[in-house]
């Protein structure tokens, strides 16, 4: 297969037109020209954080639910996908895992385990009833299948999870904390080097106990964000992008159940929640995730911070599988061929996995 007159979108060779050759799904030959391109190739978009979509709870879904998942999320682009749970019983997180285990779809990557070791002060739209301080019987029996585990680094016993984490090759992200720098910059030292949804559900910075915002200007965080314009202003992101830049920056839904259906009352894990104009909170009030779609998140960081599709391809597919030590994220050769076929506006007209 040959993708003809494209602009192809690399976030290290750039921008540049030709054709691009397919063959046994890795990128097998670019072949560079000058020519009016008729579409824009960029590499697949990376979901490394979402609770849900259409209907469908990771907390609760099948086999053949993560594949539709995987199909729905296909149709914006989404080639790497990494179901994530909310803070729940070791249980029900058992059994996400042998669903997941089940599950086949090329977009399927590991699944993302956000809490239960996190902290109480800071949990959002986590049940604390299952909140808790890390121990290893306290985990489920992970099959390989897990790659991201949102952690606070101020719990009891968060060293040890972080030794365990490194030689089972799964990234710790540091989310859900009330911790201060130290904590962070401890962390950091650690080799830990990624934050989830920044700066949601974390310490607020202040001048003379700089926090975990003083901690991502002071050292080389990778950070998530949720860019749905309800999670973070849009100055915000705008500061992200002028003061990290972007090659730090990874963009993720944190979607919940009800995205792509209408308003009404949902269920976040066996919380409920109210989805109204959109976003999702749980009865006390505190937003509940969101219900963005990857492609709009890519439309609005585009839109906000006017970045190249050099830069796009940077948060939106590449810097995620780099932080996580994976091959991809690249049109190039010898490449998997994951990637998302967009008209000049962002629409996706085609996406290959
Ligand atoms: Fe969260």
């Amino acid at each position: 297969m040959v993708l003809e007159k494209v602009l192809i979108v690399d976030p290290i060779d750039g921008e540049y037109t030709g054709d691009v050759e397919i063959k046994e799904g890795n990128i097998a030959k670019i072949k560079k020209k000058h020519c009016v391109p008729k579409s824009v190739l960029m590499p697949g978009f990376v979901d490394t954080h979402t609770h849900g979509y259409m209907g469908i709870d990771c907390l609760k879904a099948t086999s053949s639910e993560f594949e539709n998942w995987a199909e729905y999320v296909k149709k914006e682009g989404v080639t790497y996908l990494f179901p994530t749970t909310v803070s729940s019983s070791k249980i029900i997180l058992q059994n996400v895992i042998e669903n997941f285990l089940k599950a086949n779809h090329p977009s399927l990557m590991q699944l993302h385990l956000e809490g239960p070791f996190i902290n109480n002060e800071k949990a959002g739209a986590q049940n604390k009833e299952y909140i808790t301080s890390f121990s290893l019987e306290k985990l489920p029996n992970l099959k390989g299948k897990v790659k991201i585990i949102t952690a606070a680094p101020e719990i009891y016993n968060f060293e040890e999870l972080a030794t365990f984490a490194k030689a089972e090759n799964i990234k710790i992200s540091l989310g859900h904390s009330n911790g201060t720098y130290e904590h962070f910059r401890k962390a950091y030292e650690m080799g830990i080097d990624r934050i989830t949804h920044f700066p949601n559900a974390l310490r607020n910075f202040h001048h003379r106990e700089i926090g975990p915002i003083g901690a991502v200007f002071l050292h080389n965080f990778y950070v998530e964000l949720i860019v749905d314009n309800v999670h973070l202003s849009t100055n915000f992101v705008k500061m992200m992008y002028r003061v990290l830049g972007p090659e730090r920056l990874i963009l993720v839904t944190d979607s919940i159940s009800p995205t792509g259906l209408k308003d009404g009352r949902y269920e976040l894990g066996d919380l409920e929640i109210t989805v109204r104009d959109g976003i999702a909170k749980t009865n006390e009030g505190v937003l509940a995730g969101s219900t963005l779609r990857f492609i709009d998140a890519v439309k609005n960081f585009k839109k906000i911070t006017n970045c190249s599709l050099k830069e796009l391809s940077m948060v939106s597919s590449y810097n995620a599988l780099k932080n996580l030590g994976i091959k991809g994220g690249r049109i190039k050769e010898g490449f998997p061929a994951k990637f998302v076929l967009l008209d000049k506006d962002l629409n996706v007209i085609k996406t290959m996995v």
